[in-house]
């Protein structure tokens, strides 16, 4: 894939939907999973159509804890080795094909005794066997009291003896999606944010057409499929009722949040993880992410998916206080400079994933459902849904071409330079207010930014790192953003 920047307006994208029959694949849900069967399938050469009721990964894909790999807790199964395996060997692909938007990352564990630092070792080097490398990772290593402390300066010295380094990697979710958005588009895709399935018809033995819901016009339309994938996350069991509202649920929900504070709590480029240091033997991680620490995670059930989850005040007190317990300078309330939270969609139906933690689930013989899986196996997800199709012969039998599909972040250097200056500057100047303005323009133009929230929170990711200045910058984005409106509206 070129490094292309493929700007089309929302206008656009509607025209070319208007003016096509058919699609030979619909997605639904723009988040990784949903862009990411796009991308694969625009790439083999089908006519493709990716929908979302909201922003693209405005769901969960905006919402993880940027971690790229695999959950070390699974080691301990042997069953489990394979969906280890599967996960390292797409983090290698995502270090190679995305490399300004994924990016290796030291994790340390630390050991109260040099046995359980060994222990722990030895677990790890299959970590390190399995992942087969990847650029910027390295071998397990052990650390001593004092490289221990080297590495993670901050925390509390008392009881640690020693401690394990291993490399993970780490994203910018949001923009890893876009990215997924940018190579379906520039494959052909056409692809529509705000617009919602509400409906489906079927005859009887498949799905033959979605019905779709402007979320700015509130205008209804049908649109052909010959295959429907649902990728619709937490949502995806509204979706499998409007074709079969006898359908079961598919789908467990879980709700996990994070807090961010200042990076001067633990001054350090290396990520700390704690098996069980975050209640209900939740592991503690604190990572240096955009120049601040990501504190994570709590995990709560959640009945009902809300479209934008809260974090609790308990959630954040269990936060500070796990994270209190390892750092030396203690985190206050007042410290916390943002929060955040994601729900989990679990496949809430034992067996049916085969031990992967994903599944691709076929309904009405063309409607294909993926459930389960993380950020990290958006890719092989997509390529199974999409073969899947295949061997039923809905779609034709060419061949995947994502394993070395490079993904475009050319952006991402400058939208990172721009976040730096508006984190830091108090009082932003004039010329980095024009700055802003341009940047929610171009935005608006190329990504489909259509709210103030779309460019301050999935573009700039201004509200995830400190969202007291997120409401500073609101207004002058707001402004920029219905100005824009205006001149859509007025140009017909
Ligand atoms: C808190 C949290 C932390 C996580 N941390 C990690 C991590 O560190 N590493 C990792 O690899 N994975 C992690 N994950 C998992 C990861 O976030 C997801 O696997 C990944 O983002 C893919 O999400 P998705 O595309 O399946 O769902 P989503 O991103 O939720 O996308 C679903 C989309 O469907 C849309 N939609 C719903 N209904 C409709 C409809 N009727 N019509 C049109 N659109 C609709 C929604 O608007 C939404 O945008 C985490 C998840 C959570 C919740």
């Amino acid at each position: 894939m070129t490094n292309k920047q493929v700007l089309c307006s929302r206008a656009e994208m509607l025209g070319r939907l208007k003016r096509q029959d058919e699609f030979d694949v619909v997605v639904i849900g723009a988040g990784a999973t949903g862009l990411g069967v796009a991308l694969d399938a625009a790439s083999r050469g089908m006519s493709v159509l990716v929908v979302d009721a909201q922003d693209w990964a405005a769901g969960r894909s905006s919402r993880s804890g940027k971690h790229i790999g695999s959950d070390i807790g699974l080691l301990s199964c042997p069953a489990r080795w394979g969906r280890v395996r599967e996960a390292l060997y797409e983090r290698r692909l995502l270090l190679q094909n995305a490399p300004s938007l994924v990016r290796a990352q030291n994790f340390v564990i630390p050991c109260r005794c040099r046995l359980s630092m060994a222990l722990r070792a030895v677990r790890l080097a299959l970590y390190s066997l399995f992942s087969s490398g990847g650029r910027g990772t390295h071998p397990v290593s052990m650390l001593g009291r004092v490289g221990l402390l080297g590495m993670l300066p901050g925390i509390e010295r008392r009881g640690l003896a020693a401690g394990v380094c291993f490399t993970d990697a780490m994203c910018d979710d949001a923009a890893l999606t876009l990215s997924l958005l940018k190579g379906a588009v520039a494959y052909g895709a056409v692809a529509v944010n705000r617009m919602r399935m509400i409906d489906a018809e079927a005859d009887g033995r498949r799905v033959t057409s979605v019905v779709l819901q402007d979320g700015e016009t509130g205008r209804k339309m049908k649109v052909r499929a010959r295959t429907v994938f649902n990728c619709a996350g937490v949502w995806a069991d509204d979706v499998r009722r409007m074709v079969d509202v006898t359908s079961g649920r598919l789908i467990g929900i879980e709700r996990r949040s994070y807090i961010v504070v200042d990076r001067t709590f633990m001054p350090t480029g290396n990520a700390l993880y704690l098996p069980g240091g975050c209640g209900r033997k939740r592991p503690l991680t604190i990572t240096p992410w955009q120049g601040r620490l990501l504190i994570g995670s709590t995990a709560s059930d959640q009945g009902q998916a809300p479209i934008d989850p809260q974090v609790t005040e308990d959630e954040v007190r269990l936060l500070i206080e796990s994270a209190n317990r390892i750092l030396s300078r203690k985190i206050r309330p007042e410290d916390v400079r943002a929060r955040f939270a994601g729900l989990h969609a679990a496949i809430g139906v034992k067996g049916l994933d085969n031990g992967r933690g994903y599944a691709v689930v076929t309904e009405f013989s063309n409607m294909f459902t993926v459930a389960g899986g993380s950020l990290t196996l958006y890719r092989a997800k997509a390529e199974a849904a999409i073969d899947e199709a295949v061997r039923r012969h809905l779609l034709p039998r060419y061949g995947c071409m994502t394993r070395s599909m490079r993904l475009d972040g050319a952006s991402q250097v400058a939208m990172e330079a721009l976040q730096k200056k508006l984190l830091a500057s108090e009082t932003p100047s004039d010329e980095l207010l024009k700055e802003l303005e341009d940047f929610a323009a171009q935005q608006f133009a190329g990504t489909n930014a259509r709210t103030a929230d779309d460019v301050l929170q999935r573009r700039l990711r201004i509200g995830e790192l400190d969202s007291a200045r997120a409401e500073q910058l609101r207004p002058v984005v707001q402004a920029q953003i219905d100005a824009l409106k205006a001149q859509e509206a007025a140009a017909g």
